[in-house]
């Protein structure tokens, strides 16, 4: 039996041998455990349709497995212990232990060798197979009891024929990483399968980690992105000052785990958002409020987060009063001081939006809201009309779970202005309809008529509406 084998075997390597030299597929690598495959050297390595497809001869020479050839069927029997792979040339189906399957590329003849798809056979005996595009490096990995056995048969009298791979657990359900990106300070995973990322933020040196477990990178990974033969790489990144490198690898093969670093200049806060069924991405998000702690971030340890937000500023003015004054200044001053107030309570953080003539955009001032998940946002302005006459405070809410606030903040402001009151009303504002949270625009009075002009720029006055707006703040909120 043995000798029968032996001179299939060598039925086997005459069909095989590449007829037209080494040239055409000279750049072609096979790393089995970070080991190159000499043997695979001068045999062509093709993508077909997206399947690695390596020589028959590679099968039985470096994984040691046992490989039959039936001329006249054109079929391949591959076994490895228990197990036993059929395969025809140019048909899909093939059998495993006598079980049908569709394969999504058939073996192939080139030249007098037949090229078999190694993904299908590696995953069967165990073993994951990745295919670097860019380099033309195929990259086998066996599992951890199986990792002895590169270039098996050299110790066997019969030249390897029976030489077999111990037997492994096949790599079940692996999710696949398919590509990755980083834009906009945003890391985005593409992947098939079902594995929940785990991610966590590590010091010295800065970095955050992302754990897929039970994953391997699949072919198209390396054909997008590049993979050294021990699986790791890295992305390119340029132009994000908080980012120097994006780095991934098979970090384990036990279990499967692909782990991505974003190396950081700082202390980077993020968040993560999952989308899809079994065609996922993963987006880890870096625009976030950067803090050296995040357990000295706003609003943690049960306090609650203010946002009060300044309306206008810097090149933007905001109404100009009848004597020439700025709304902006009116903004900021009662910001300053509703602050200073609200520094003083032991269960309210506060955030501003800016602290002094700065120009921001509206989407910027709720997007810092909603990435500090702010548990109120207060925009802070002044009225102007055509009409001298109107005057007055105002309160304006957009979304209905805004309504509350807006009543209880009216309430106070119109205390402490000492303005007639207009009543909280609807308002399509932006900051106040793109936050998340509970959201408020002030309008204490009119700039465009004098009196309202006057009582608003009074320091007396400011004051009282910062106290009013603490007041209102806490009633809101159920503080004492
Ligand atoms: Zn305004």
């Amino acid at each position: 039996m043995k000798k029968f084998a032996f001179t299939l075997l060598l039925m086997l390597f005459v069909l095989v041998l590449p007829e037209h030299g080494q040239a055409a597929a000279a750049n072609n690598k096979i790393f089995l455990d970070g080991k190159e495959l000499t043997a695979g050297q001068s045999a062509p390595v093709e993508n077909v349709g997206g399947s690695v497809m390596v020589p028959l001869r590679m099968i039985s020479e470096n994984l040691g497995y046992k490989v039959d050839w039936d001329q006249p069927s054109k079929t391949v029997t591959i076994a490895q212990q228990l197990t036993t792979v059929k395969l025809v040339v140019d048909q899909t189906a093939a059998s495993v232990d006598d079980k049908t399957v569709i394969l999504t590329n058939a073996p192939i003849n080139r030249n007098g060798t037949t090229l078999v798809p190694i993904r299908f056979i590696s995953e069967q005996f165990g073993l994951t197979v990745s295919w670097d595009n860019t380099q033309k490096i195929v990259t086998l990995i066996t599992p951890e009891t199986g990792g002895s056995n590169t270039g098996s048969g050299s110790g066997s009298a019969d030249g390897g024929s029976t030489v077999v791979v111990p037997p492994a657990e096949p790599a079940k359900d692996l999710t696949m990483v398919n590509g990755i990106s980083f834009n906009e300070n945003r890391l985005t995973i593409a992947m098939e399968g079902n594995a929940v990322p785990k991610v966590s933020k590590v010091s010295g040196p800065d970095r955050i980690v992302i754990d897929l477990e039970n994953a391997t990178f699949s072919d198209l990974f390396g054909s997008g992105q590049v993979l050294d033969p021990n699986l790791n790489g890295s992305l390119a990144v340029t132009g994000y000052p908080d980012v120097t490198a994006v780095r991934y690898s098979l970090y384990s093969t036990s279990p499967y785990t692909v782990r991505f670093v974003i190396d950081t200049t700082s202390s980077k806060n993020y968040s993560v958002e999952v989308s899809g069924d079994t065609s996922r991405l993963v987006v880890v998000d870096l625009n976030a409020v950067t803090t050296d702690n995040p357990s000295t971030q706003p609003g943690n340890n049960g306090r609650k987060l203010v946002v009060l937000d300044a309306g206008h500023g810097a090149k933007d003015s905001g109404a100009v009063g009848v004597t020439g004054k700025y709304e902006k200044n009116f903004n900021l001053a009662i910001v300053l001081k509703t602050a200073e107030l609200l520094k003083k309570e032991n269960n309210v953080d506060v955030v501003l939006t800016r602290s002094d003539d700065t120009f921001l955009e509206l989407k910027d001032r709720a997007a810092i809201a909603n990435n500090l998940n702010a548990d109120l946002f207060i925009s802070v302005h002044a009225n102007s009309s055509s009409s001298s006459a109107a005057s007055g405070t105002e309160t304006y809410y957009q979304r209905e779970s805004s309504k509350a606030l807006a009543n209880v903040m009216q309430k106070y402001l119109v205390q402490s202005t000492g303005l007639s009151n207009r009543g909280v009303r609807y308002g399509n504002f932006h900051v106040i309809r793109e936050t998340k949270m509970p959201a408020v625009l002030l309008e204490a009075g009119y700039l465009s008529n004098k009196g309202d002009e006057s009582v608003l720029f009074k320091d007396d006055v400011q004051n009282k509406i910062a106290e009013g707006i603490v007041s209102g703040i806490k009633e809101y909120l159920g503080l004492k």
